[in-house]
């Protein structure tokens, strides 16, 4: 297995636009957000990650929060290594609830 190599996190800009994109995917997806044992299963599999940090991605496709990435469904980890060819949590296509007091809290 071949470590991963983590130099910083996406620059501002690229952060703007990457938070942007998920933003409009996660509306076109109806705001859905995953039940709350699979939120609780991704921040655990985020947490001992070598791209986690202060409670954010700093993967380069992300530097999202993670409290909120992880809620929604629309969402999926971005590493693609050979490992992880999915990512170490992928998209779930499931039916959810909006959750619309998540996003303002
Ligand atoms: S989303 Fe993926 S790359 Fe980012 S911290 Fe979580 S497990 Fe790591």
């Amino acid at each position: 297995m071949k470590p991963i190599k983590v130099v910083g996190g996406p620059g501002i800009f690229k952060k703007v636009g990457n938070l942007g994109k998920a933003v409009t995917k996660h509306i076109a997806n109806g705001m859905k957000q995953v039940p709350e044992e699979e939120y609780k299963k991704r921040l655990i599999v985020c947490s001992k990650c070598e791209f986690h940090k202060d409670m954010r991605c700093q993967h380069v496709s992300c530097g999202c929060f993670l409290s909120k990435k992880a809620w929604w469904e629309s969402e999926k980890c971005p590493l693609k290594t050979e490992e992880f060819p999915e990512g170490k949590w992928p998209k779930l296509d499931i039916v959810s609830k909006p959750d619309e007091e998540k996003l303002f809290d």
